[in-house]
């Protein structure tokens, strides 16, 4: 029940799942879940969590030849990967965290702010002259404003 969106049903379906296959399974699911933390590392650059090979410590969307004049700030993982997924953009990237929360007293706490702009001042040394925010519009946080 601690998954995001997962409710006590959805919940006992995932345990009866798992109570229904054999050993040899679920010995292998456990001991892959328990490599994730080992094996996944998040990009000191883009931030995104990528399978760490040796002791690199950006993924291969960063240490590609891609064009370092342009960097699109996506809110989440899935984000970066539907782009990438796509093949129509060339440029580097910057996974935020989540969407910013201009209603929080401190919205940098919640999202990777300082990061970003840490990123775009490595980044002008490098040629970066354009950011583009691919951030889908949060209607609920104007809503709200009253
Ligand atoms: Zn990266």
């Amino acid at each position: 029940m601690k998954f995001p969106g997962i409710g006590t049903r959805q919940a006992k379906r995932f345990v009866y799942f798992l109570l229904a296959q054999d050993t040899r399974f679920v010995e292998t699911f456990a001991h892959e879940l328990s490599e994730l933390k080992k094996n996944i590392g998040q990009c000191a650059s883009c931030f995104r969590y990528y399978e760490r090979r040796g002791t690199q410590t950006q993924c291969d969307a960063c240490t590609s030849d891609a064009d370092s004049s342009i960097l699109l700030v996506v809110e989440k993982d899935t984000d970066m990967d539907t782009v990438r997924r796509s093949g129509s953009y060339a440029g580097r990237y910057f996974v935020l965290g989540g969407t910013i929360p201009v209603l929080e007293n401190d919205p940098a706490s919640k999202i990777r702010i300082r990061e970003l702009v840490a990123r775009i001042g490595q980044g002008t040394s490098e040629g970066l002259t354009e950011v583009v925010l691919a951030l889908s519009a949060n209607k609920n946080a104007l809503k709200n404003r009253g």
